[in-house]
């Protein structure tokens, strides 16, 4: 419980930082460190053997300045209103780096999907949004999948909504499967979105991509997807990525000093990430243990698995090497190993900027539902490159103007535009 409250704490006082910087009136401040709005209700779900259950749902709506709420539903056992807080919060910068029109949401209900059945968790989804119809909507608060929720999830929740308001209305909620509304190109985004701004610190850098390697933790949607677009966009070569294994409830680094082939790997690895350690050495990739990947001799780190993986220790395994840090994951570096790094002539690509290509091509599901009318793979990613190529700019920019970290810039760009969206309403 005392993460959870730490974690809106944390988003707080990182806004308070940049605040400071922006030296923002007192009065806006005290408007952005809190949520707008928030929900807090009980679903009542009548369970298979008859009985009745009674869960606890979130919904949290933090600023809505730019464009409607945007943000996951997460079904977790451990869910609390500060996470909630904190991870709505969060989805409002990262819309605003990202520069698309929307603001930042998150909902959630305390509960292990793991323990539901497939029409438990249908009634659950679909008590959800009986309780919440009224404040969302494609024009108010848009959720999409999270931890513990899927795209068929997702499915029952739009076709609730739209039994209530009396209209198929697909854009209330993103992330549906594909021909239910969803985009193509949603798998590759995030993983992509990453690669597109490697791509351009690169550049910045003045490196040649093609002669850069790369070392990635974990081997799930983001990173199978950071790997491919590494090595078939840029033409570099990825040498390790590591992968949690549930059967033996430890982490290995897979590598391959010659290069690992992601698509090869896609093959022997299951639906939530962990390769098979047989078939994989059987291919020539050596097993080593679940920190060896941060310690790899490589241009380019990529953690695209956890939260708080580079922490005060294993930031000293990194390599003098490593030129660029990509935080594919949400949160991936403590304060204390961000701290340590400031020092050294490590490139950060921060995380609510590296990884927003999957809420941006979320947006442009909901704009395709708008419409009604789909776009071809390849131009969801056109459109995603270019979004990704002016959010870096716009953060690159800020950070030499103002002589700031690309994450304390990247914060910056967005908050500022934020708050113009606020002066511009008539807000403050
Ligand atoms: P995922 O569940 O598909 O994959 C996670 C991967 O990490 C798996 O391969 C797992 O084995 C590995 N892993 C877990 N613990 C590990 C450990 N201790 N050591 C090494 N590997 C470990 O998740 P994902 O969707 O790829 O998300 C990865 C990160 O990116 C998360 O932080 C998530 O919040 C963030 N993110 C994801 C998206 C998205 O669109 N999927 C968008 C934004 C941010």
């Amino acid at each position: 419980m005392a993460n959870q409250i730490n974690a809106f704490e944390m988003a707080q006082a990182q806004f308070d930082h940049v605040a400071e910087l922006l030296k923002l009136d007192k009065q806006v401040r005290e408007i952005l460190r809190w949520p707008l709005r928030e929900y807090h209700f009980r679903i009542p779900v009548r369970m298979d053997d008859g009985t009745l259950r009674v869960f606890e749902g979130f919904r949290v709506q933090h600023n809505d300045a730019r464009g409607p709420n945007k943000g996951g539903i997460r079904f977790h056992p451990a869910e609390s209103f500060d996470t909630v807080r904190a991870l709505a919060t969060w989805m409002t910068w990262k819309c605003g780096v990202a520069d698309i029109p929307l603001g930042g949401g998150k909902g959630g209900i305390v509960v292990d999907p793991a323990t539901l059945s497939t029409g438990e968790k249908e009634r659950l989804c679909r008590g959800y949004i009986q309780v919440l119809w009224k404040n969302i909507g494609p024009r108010q608060d848009i959720p999409a999948p999270d931890v513990g929720t899927t795209p068929q999830m997702m499915g029952w929740m739009m076709d609730e909504y739209s039994k209530l308001v009396g209209e198929y209305t697909p854009g209330v909620i993103t992330g549906k499967p594909v021909g239910g509304g969803g985009s193509l190109g949603r798998t590759e985004a995030t993983g992509f979105g990453v690669i597109f701004h490697t791509r351009e610190a690169i550049k910045h850098l003045k490196l040649d991509p093609t002669k850069c390697t790369a070392s990635i933790q974990g081997f799930g949607n983001v990173a199978q997807y950071a790997s491919i677009g590494f090595i078939e966009k840029l033409g570099g070569k990825v040498i390790s990525v590591a992968c949690y294994d549930r059967n033996d409830k430890t982490s290995y680094t897979f590598t391959k000093n010659d290069g690992i082939d992601p698509r090869f790997l896609q093959t022997i690895t299951d639906q939530y990430g962990t390769i098979d350690k047989e078939k994989a050495k059987a291919n020539g990739y050596i097993i080593e243990d679940s920190d060896a990947w941060i310690s790899k001799d490589v241009d380019v780190l990529i953690p695209a698995a956890l939260e708080g993986q580079i922490n005060a220790d294993s930031v000293k395994k990194i390599s003098s090497k490593v030129k660029i840090l990509a935080e594919a994951a949400n949160g991936p570096t403590t304060l204390e190993a961000d701290e340590y790094l400031k020092d050294k002539p490590v490139f950060i690509i921060p995380d609510f900027l590296c990884n927003s290509g999957g809420v941006t091509c979320s947006y442009f599901e909901q704009v395709q539902n708008d419409m009604n009318f789909y776009w071809s793979k390849e131009e969801v990613l056109s459109k995603l490159d270019d979004k990704m190529t002016s959010a870096f700019a716009s953060v690159l920019d800020m950070s030499i103007k103002e002589k700031v970290t690309m994450r304390d810039a990247a914060y910056m760009v967005s908050i500022d535009r934020v708050v113009k969206a606020m002066q511009l309403r008539g807000w403050i």
